[in-house]
């Protein structure tokens, strides 16, 4: 049950800034697919990393976003982040 107040992507507990993210992009059709909540920061961190193409055909999973070298290293940083940490230098990809 408390999982549910965890961010599935870096697995700290959930804090303002957070949005709901869209595992298939809603440009991407996924418009009425699942979505999660998560950090506002993690986020926009899957954003710079993957591009809408590469999240609605291969990345639409946490699990799979986890794998990816670049989100392994940003967990890491971010684990040592205050929970309500955004960085706005973070660009869209
Ligand atoms: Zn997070």
């Amino acid at each position: 049950m408390s999982d549910n107040n965890k961010c599935p992507l870096c697995n700290r507990e959930l804090a303002e800034p957070m949005v709901r993210h869209h595992l298939i992009p809603p440009s991407k059709g996924g418009k009425d697919t699942p979505t999660v909540v998560m950090h506002k920061i993690c986020q926009a961190k899957v954003h710079a990393v993957f591009t809408e193409t590469e999240l609605k055909n291969y990345y639409h999973t946490v699990d799979r976003i986890r794998e990816h070298e670049d989100i392994i290293k940003f967990i890491k940083w971010v684990s040592k982040k205050e929970l309500e940490f955004f960085d706005t230098t973070i660009k869209k990809k």
